[in-house]
């Protein structure tokens, strides 16, 4: 695509964003829609020095750091290009990926699957890499094709499957589609309406209450969590919001017996935590960390009965069912 000039940085896509103040207006602009521009374009990797290998669209339909959000926050070369990643062997060449760390058993299933997607695919030497224009089947820009995508709207992904799922009560499934699109009534929302209130979390007492604060990082919540993983006997990189966490919830590495088991995990964990939130705002109703957590389990069987074999499950018996793949 001729019609972007090299100017030296981004791969040589783009040039720098605009600051100045004056003289520059038209460029400015331009500039700014790179990012949407880049959105509708993907890339067909040549020799790999300007195309990015985590965060540009060159393989499948996502960007590796989309597909990959947990191997991406352990990856020691964030910014890294193609080329950097393909390491050359005499007769061809392989994927190399590097990590800041050793890597968990299920992370482990994770790269194979990243380099399964990579297998097909190499560097070509002297080949340059080309930006493809997605609107337009020949690749190549025309405005027509860019309004018609402007106007269909932007759909970012939504962890659809983790939330309307046949295995947890329909009512949980609502509550974690508004958590996801951080539409519950938290203090910080009713304040966004207008009310003047203070906003302190009301489990700990500590800090503002978001959805976010709530679900993911308040002590009683980050107790829950605790225990999904010691149950399931694993580690976990939690994100720092309720979409991207849901998001990122993949479930084959736990085994195909607790697969459901654990999918459904983080909306019973959710649901319970809103649940005493509200009992506490609105009964003063307190409880400590062991009731919580009782509360937690005897939910989570509750639910688990339904697609569980062994209906009399007790709670000791699950927790062993847990324990093992
Ligand atoms: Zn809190």
């Amino acid at each position: 695509m001729d019609f972007i000039e090299d100017l030296g940085n981004m791969g040589g896509w783009c040039s720098k964003g605009v600051r100045d103040c004056y003289g520059v207006g038209v460029w400015k602009a331009i500039r700014n829609g790179w990012e949407n521009f880049r959105s509708h374009s993907r890339f067909s990797v040549g020799d790999g020095t300007r195309v990015k290998f985590w965060k540009d669209l060159w393989c499948e339909n996502q960007t590796l750091e989309e597909a990959f959000p947990t191997l991406f926050n352990v990856s020691v070369n964030k910014e890294g290009w193609v080329a950097e990643a393909w390491e050359e062997d005499g007769v061809g060449g392989n994927w190399g990926l590097r990590f800041n760390r050793h890597l968990n058993d299920w992370e482990v299933g994770e790269v194979e699957s990243l380099l399964g997607k990579l297998h097909p695919l190499s560097i070509r030497r002297g080949v340059d890499d080309l930006l493809r224009w997605k609107e337009n089947r020949n690749g190549t820009f025309s405005v027509k094709s860019s309004y018609s995508s402007l106007s269909r709207g932007i759909k970012p992904p939504f962890p659809a499957r983790t939330i309307w799922t046949p295995w947890v009560p329909i009512r949980a499934s609502f509550f974690g589609w508004e958590a996801a699109w951080s539409r519950l009534l938290t203090t910080d929302c009713l304040k966004r309406f207008g009310w003047s209130i203070p906003n302190r979390c009301f489990l700990c007492k500590n800090e503002e209450e978001t959805t976010d604060h709530l679900l993911l990082f308040c002590e009683k919540a980050r107790m829950l969590w605790l225990l999904i993983f010691s149950l399931f006997g694993v580690q976990w990189v939690m994100h720092s919001s309720v979409k991207r966490n849901l998001l990122g919830w993949h479930g084959s590495f736990v085994g195909k017996k607790r697969e459901k088991t654990w999918r459904v995990a983080p909306l019973c964990l959710m649901w319970t935590i809103w649940k005493q939130r509200n009992r506490r705002a609105f009964d003063g109703a307190k409880r400590n960390n062991q009731d919580i957590k009782s509360i937690f389990l005897y939910t989570f069987v509750n639910w688990a009965r339904v697609y569980i074999v062994e209906h009399t499950l007790s709670l000791i018996d699950f927790v062993d069912w847990l324990a093992t793949k």
